[in-house]
């Protein structure tokens, strides 16, 4: 991981907050994605408190300022607090990044999850959730910019020109050991300490996320899973099968492949193919006030990926952008 990180800006937090009130820009494009999401109970576990969301603006405003949103979480603190953390940390996190809309991306990244933090710490004072928290790793995808928003052992990879790249650090145990060269990857995988993290949301009153940025090109795939994949099933592996299958197939091959490794835990997985990146109408740069009228659209429209898509105002531009294959 070490020799990747020359070519993934990190932003430090004083950096960021110098410009607290600062604009950012629109994106000049979109990405058209190919997306493919899939989650299991796994083998052994009794419930399943591994999410995923993601959230594609049909507003060429909103889609212009912040982009698409893919997320992973996976929650921890036993039964009910588990999910309750994952599903909350995901919820709270995609509305907060929405909310604000001309805000700079990586200032709306670090506030969405300080949001979630902030909604899980205080779900976890109730008696009985001691311990509730849970990982968030979490990508916005906006025009050929991939900003990366990393806290806990889920993570993000990068696949371009059929070579996998992890771009996430585990902020786990054994995570650090191996970039302090103290542990061998191997030693790390099958050390007892490895589902031990370092690094949560809603554990403490505040969390320091890793924010990552990357140029995308046509032709790239992200893959957001949970350590149910990569606990189990090895990178190569996983390059493979992003290499063969589009996004959906993928999915399914991926999770077959932990559950066919004993799927000792749950396992979530989120694959993103960039079909092309296309520029968006000029109505979508447009300097208005505060683009206020999309930020509502954002803000009051369901997020739950089940939900029908509100009627395709534009559909010329936006009706094909996202297909679920
Ligand atoms: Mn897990």
């Amino acid at each position: 991981m070490a020799e990747e990180t020359e070519i993934t800006a990190r932003f430090a937090r004083e950096e960021l907050q110098a410009g607290w009130n600062e604009r950012g820009s629109p994106a000049r494009h979109f990405a058209r994605l190919l997306l493919g999401a899939k989650t299991d109970l796994g083998c052994v576990r009794e419930n399943n408190e591994d999410k995923f969301e993601f959230y594609i603006p049909s507003d060429a405003r909103v889609l212009a300022w912040r982009g698409i949103a893919l997320a992973v979480s996976d929650g921890m603190g036993g039964h009910a607090a588990g999910q309750i953390a994952s599903e909350l940390a995901l919820k709270t996190f995609i509305e907060s990044y929405y909310g604000a809309l001309t805000a700079p991306v990586e200032m709306a990244l670090r506030d969405a999850v300080a949001a979630a933090n902030q909604a899980v710490h205080t779900a976890a004072s109730v008696a009985g959730r001691e311990g509730m928290g849970c990982t968030l790793t979490a990508a916005a995808v906006r025009g050929n910019e991939l900003f990366v928003a990393h806290v806990g052992d889920s993570r993000l990879y990068l696949l371009r020109d059929g070579q996998l790249r992890q771009l996430t650090d585990d902020h786990s145990w054994v995570g650090e050991q191996v970039r302090r060269g103290a542990l061998t990857e191997e030693e790390a995988e099958l050390s007892p300490f490895r589902n031990v993290i370092t690094r949560a949301i809603g554990t403490a009153p505040s969390v320091e996320p890793d924010i990552l940025r990357e140029e995308l090109q046509t032709g790239d795939t992200l893959l957001l899973c949970s350590d149910g994949l990569s606990g189990v099933v090895r990178s190569e592996q996983i390059e493979a099968v992003l290499n063969e299958s589009g996004p959906s197939e993928a999915c399914a091959q991926l999770i077959r492949m932990a559950l066919d490794a004993g799927g000792p835990d749950n396992v979530t997985v989120l694959v993103a193919r960039v079909e092309s990146i296309e520029p968006l109408p000029d109505e979508a740069l447009e300097d208005s006030e505060d683009a206020s009228g999309a930020l509502e659209d954002a803000s009051t429209k369901p997020l739950a990926k089940d939900e029908p898509e509100a009627p395709k105002r534009r559909r010329g531009l936006l009706g094909s952008l996202l297909h679920r294959d």
